[in-house]
């Protein structure tokens, strides 16, 4: 049986989990298995409608202390949810909680892990998933030996296909460990849409100049309800908060559109969008690298092109 894990935050199930829903089910018929889904906690959503992304059951663990992301926690929570389950492969997103969690998972299991798979996996000859490394510069073939088989699926990776079924949702009775860590607090990072499950980015580099002028790069956010990101220096130089630093030492995204404004296109930068579906760059200077990686380029200056098209885009939307 292929397990599919089912993230959450705030009560709703992440975007994320729909794609790895539709990998499972197509990976279990692809091998001849049923797929079935693993949700820990409590979600305001109906889990029965899962069930139109390909899944035929829910099993949850309604259990108040798994409503938060505790990687320890989750990662036995699952692993004994497996065993009881007698699940041969478990799939989760490679999304912040699926890093945390599923090598751990692996670790308990004694099961081989793919982390970052882009594909699914080749059953001719062995179980050989394909996945990104060095930093989305090459592709790797790697056979998973072992009886169980974990893999995390890099987001935007999979197409979501909707199947119009209903899962049945069942509880599932497994001892739930008390957490080692308790969190007394959490500041929420505010912005209309959190970077790793953003659709549309939007971002800036040392091009703007100053953080004085960002309202462009907001603005055009704002008007493709995007979010927004930014390069080291900028972040380095406290232009914009660190948590907006995308790249190979910030976060990694894979939106369906990245719009970057006086970035240049370094490689330690590239390496964290360029899973992007579409890249679109400004920049004033035709030699920038960044046009190389690009789907679209506009060859200009940021500060006339940038609020030209917000009023365009505005013009659109009506
Ligand atoms: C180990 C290591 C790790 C790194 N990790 C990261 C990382 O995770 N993320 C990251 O971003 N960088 C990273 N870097 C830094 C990276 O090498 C580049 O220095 C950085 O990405 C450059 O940022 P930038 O493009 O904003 O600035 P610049 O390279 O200074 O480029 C600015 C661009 O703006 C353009 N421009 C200027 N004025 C205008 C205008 N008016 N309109 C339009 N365009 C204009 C210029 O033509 C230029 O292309 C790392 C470096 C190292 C060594």
């Amino acid at each position: 049986m292929v397990l599919i894990f089912v993230d959450h935050s705030d009560s709703e199930i992440k975007k994320s989990s729909y794609e790895v829903l539709s990998y499972g089910a197509a990976l279990a018929e692809k091998v001849g298995t049923s797929a079935e889904a693993l949700l820990l906690g409590t979600v305001k959503d109906d889990l029965a409608v899962l069930g139109n992304y390909g899944v035929s059951k829910v099993h949850q663990v309604s259990n108040e202390v798994l409503n938060n992301l505790d990687a320890q926690v989750y990662a036995k929570a699952v692993a004994d949810a497996a065993a009881s389950l007698n699940a041969d492969i478990i799939i989760f997103s490679h999304n912040q909680t699926g890093k945390a969690v599923a090598p751990r998972v692996a670790a308990g299991l004694k099961a081989g892990l793919v982390a970052g798979a882009v594909a699914l996996p080749d059953t001719s000859n062995g179980f050989v998933v394909k996945k990104n490394v060095f930093s989305g510069k090459a592709f790797a073939n790697v056979n998973i030996t072992s009886a169980i088989k974990i893999i995390s699926l890099n987001p935007n990776s999979f197409p979501v296909k909707q199947t119009g079924g209903t899962a049945a949702v069942e509880q599932l009775n497994i001892t739930v460990s008390e957490p080692k860590v308790k969190v007394t607090s959490v500041n929420k990072v505010k912005g209309e849409v959190p970077l790793t499950e953003a659709e549309i980015v939007v971002s800036g580099g040392r091009g703007l100049k100053g953080p004085e002028n960002w309202k462009i790069v907001e603005d055009l956010a704002h008007v493709l309800h995007a979010a927004t990101a930014c390069s080291r220096p900028v972040a380095d130089a406290g232009w914009r908060p660190h948590h907006e630093h995308v790249g190979q030492t910030g976060i990694q995204i894979a939106p369906n559109l990245y719009i970057a404004i006086g970035i240049s296109g370094a490689i330690q930068h590239l390496a964290g969008v360029n899973r992007s579906k579409t890249i679109v760059v400004i920049n004033k200077d035709p030699e920038a690298p960044f046009f190389k990686a690009a789907d679209y380029g506009i060859v200009g200056d940021a500060f006339e092109v940038v609020p030209k098209l917000t009023e365009e885009i505005k013009k659109l939307k009506g």
